[in-house]
């Protein structure tokens, strides 16, 4: 059965970009995780978790790209997961103004029994003690485990982020988060420090320079797509996240020549992400959108050279 298990939050975003604000709109880690990984048609359960202010409508978009909810818990009088911020003129960095951990204070993510055997596991952004607990309900070990983090763990729950990272395969994070977790400014050393904490393969997403991959001695390099207008970066780096698990998930082959493939369809819906506010664009997107997308990275680094 292809499967992919995604834990991460679900919640409320409020944005502000140059370009303009949001109230409170649907957004977390796993809702753009699994809408992505919608995109690569594979069975995807969420684990996570909402208050009972979380609107119907927000359930039914995700049900409606056949996300199954199950594992999502409602805490009767619970607050919603809460994040607010706003983006530099440059797009490519972003201060936080509010994050509101609300229901996920007291969170304890129970995986649904339909759930336990996952091929691919892909532990969203969240406390690394809920990502730990999710690994240890599942009845046998996923043939991959991803995991993405932020500053924010890092700086709150070190010690148990290091734990977690010993038991996972990939990690996702950006450039200032490799930066922060191996205190080396080159990406290059930073990637070698971290495969020593755990994972055989690194991504660093670098926002509008694409992603870089690293396994062993071996690198590879998927450019973001040159957009004229990036509207709102929320979200990216987990459609990222949802594109790359979704597509091995899909395929089921874990070598280094199709984690390439999969991160180009990561970048490829990342680049949809950004069109427009929170999880507007990845809710209208067509498959067809998705193909010829991909057709655009394929000729973007596609080059012939004669080396005598
Ligand atoms: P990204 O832009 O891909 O890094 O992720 C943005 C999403 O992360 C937003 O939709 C937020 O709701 C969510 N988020 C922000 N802070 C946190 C946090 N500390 N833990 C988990 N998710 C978060």
């Amino acid at each position: 059965m292809m499967s992919l298990l995604v834990v991460g939050t679900v919640a409320f975003d409020k944005i502000e970009t140059p370009f303009g604000k949001t109230d409170k709109i649907l957004g977390g880690a796993a809702t753009f995780i699994g809408m992505a990984a919608s995109m690569l048609d594979v069975k995807t359960g969420i684990v996570s978790v909402i208050g009972d202010d979380f609107p119907d409508e927000h359930i039914d978009l995700m049900e409606s790209k056949n996300l199954d909810l199950a594992g999502v818990e409602k805490v009767e009088g619970g607050k919603t997961f809460y994040w607010s911020g706003r983006y530099h003129n440059d797009m490519n960095s972003r201060d936080t103004l509010v994050t509101e951990l609300n229901v996920l204070e007291n969170f304890q993510p129970e995986v649904p029994v339909g759930w336990r055997k996952p091929e691919v596991l892909m532990l969203g952004n969240l406390h690394p003690l809920v990502q730990k607990s999710v690994l240890n309900q599942l009845e046998e070990r996923p043939k991959l485990v991803i995991l993405d983090t932020m500053n924010f763990w890092m700086d709150l729950t070190w010690d148990e982020l290091m734990d977690v990272l010993k038991d996972v395969d990939v990690l996702t994070i950006n450039d200032e988060e490799a930066r922060q977790m191996s205190k080396e400014y080159s990406l290059v050393k930073a990637a070698k420090k971290i495969l020593e904490m755990g994972p055989h393969t690194l991504i660093i997403k670098k926002g509008e320079h694409g992603a870089l991959l690293f396994h062993e001695n071996n690198v590879f390099f998927a450019p973001a797509l040159p957009l004229e207008d990036v509207f709102d970066p929320t979200g990216a780096g987990d459609t990222f996240a949802g594109g790359f698990s979704g597509f091995l998930a899909k395929t089921k082959n874990y070598s280094f020549e199709n984690m390439k493939r999969a991160i180009i369809y990561g970048s490829a819906l990342a680049s949809f992400t950004v069109e427009k506010f929170g999880t507007d664009r990845l809710a209208e997107l067509t498959d067809e959108d998705l193909v010829e997308r991909l057709d655009i990275f394929k000729s973007l680094t596609n080059f012939d050279i004669e080396l005598d």
